[in-house]
């Protein structure tokens, strides 16, 4: 008897950041509230790949739910920076293909993940910054546009106050100096791969300051085995190159995803003195979730259907 076909694979995975300083910071009314937000990005980016969709649209789609949440440090939930103000940065790339698309400090984009894909897909460049973006933005009909207050919230304004309350004293923050960050990495029925990362950045961050989160290689990097998208102090993330770390062990040493993802956050980054989370898949399905912080918002659903949400290591 001829044997049918294995059924086409799909994963994903989603982080709502690993700015999670210790489980007293997260009321258990918040987990609630954030691990069903988590769901709902899950739910959208699922329903894309259960009907063939590609990954790519599958990561678009699920962080820009967290980019609609006030939970998570993107889109509406974004930190201030010093000056008061809000900078998003964001990126999303094509592992098969090797398209990308990024943008840089934006203000007035509703949601940066759309406005980096449409780099990808409408301009012959990678990555657009600052002014020069959202002129960009202005030509795109579809990219929603806000006025830069938008981005306010009560909760993010606090933040800044203690973060600015710290620096006068010449402290660092308790709580540690980033709040999250969104993002998504997806297999699509293809066996094509995607990575998407959007964020506000830190907390209190300096004019003008780009973390890792739009570089691609550093907050995020797609190849045809591999796909990543990264958490935590960026500057740590960008001078250890943790995306394209990841995959490249993948791919010229043929680590599992698991060793190359554990091995770079909790191995390089923590040398060099940063901390964080990452969430990876690969072409056969797996994933990994591995980060050094006290939490990591995420979720998954692996290939097999299995799927969950989680702050902490016991998986609560
Ligand atoms: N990596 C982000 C940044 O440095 C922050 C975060 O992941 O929470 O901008």
């Amino acid at each position: 008897m001829e044997q049918s076909p294995p059924a086409p694979k799909t994963a994903l995975v989603i982080h709502g950041g690993a700015g999670v300083a210790s489980r007293e910071s997260v009321p258990l009314q918040d987990a609630i509230a954030i691990r069903q937000a988590l769901d709902q990005a899950l739910d959208a980016g699922n329903a894309v790949l259960q009907h063939g969709g590609s990954a790519i649209d599958a990561v678009t789609a699920a962080i820009v739910v967290l980019e609609e949440s006030a939970w998570f440090n993107a889109g509406k939930g974004s930190v201030f920076d010093a000056r008061g103000g809000h900078e998003l940065d964001a990126s999303l790339m094509e592992g098969h293909t090797r398209r990308a698309g990024a943008v840089a400090s934006v203000s007035t984009v509703r949601n940066p993940i759309l406005l980096a894909r449409a780099v990808m897909e409408h301009s012959p460049h990678v990555m657009l910054a600052a002014r020069g973006a959202e002129e960009f933005a202005d030509t795109r009909p579809e990219i929603a546009r806000v006025a830069p207050d938008w981005f306010d919230t009560p909760r993010r304004l606090a933040q800044l106050h203690e973060a600015q309350a710290y620096e006068r004293a010449d402290r660092a923050p308790a709580h540690g100096t980033y709040f999250g960050t969104c993002g998504a990495v997806a297999l699509d029925v293809h066996g094509h791969l995607a990575a998407g990362t959007s964020t506000g950045g830190m907390t209190n961050k300096r004019y003008g300051r780009v973390g890792d989160s739009p570089v691609i290689g550093a907050g995020t990097y797609a190849d045809a085995r591999c796909a990543v998208s990264g958490t935590g102090w960026g500057e740590f993330y960008l001078r250890a190159v943790v995306a394209h770390d990841i995959c490249a062990r993948v791919a010229y040493r043929g680590d599992s995803l698991a060793k190359a993802a554990d091995d770079v956050v909790n191995g390089e980054v923590v040398r060099l003195g940063g901390d964080g989370g990452a969430i990876a898949v690969d072409a056969d399905g797996n994933i990994a979730m591995p980060y050094n912080s006290p939490g990591m918002f995420r979720g998954w659903i692996r290939p097999d259907a299995s799927r969950g949400t989680a702050i902490f290591a016991d998986g609560e």
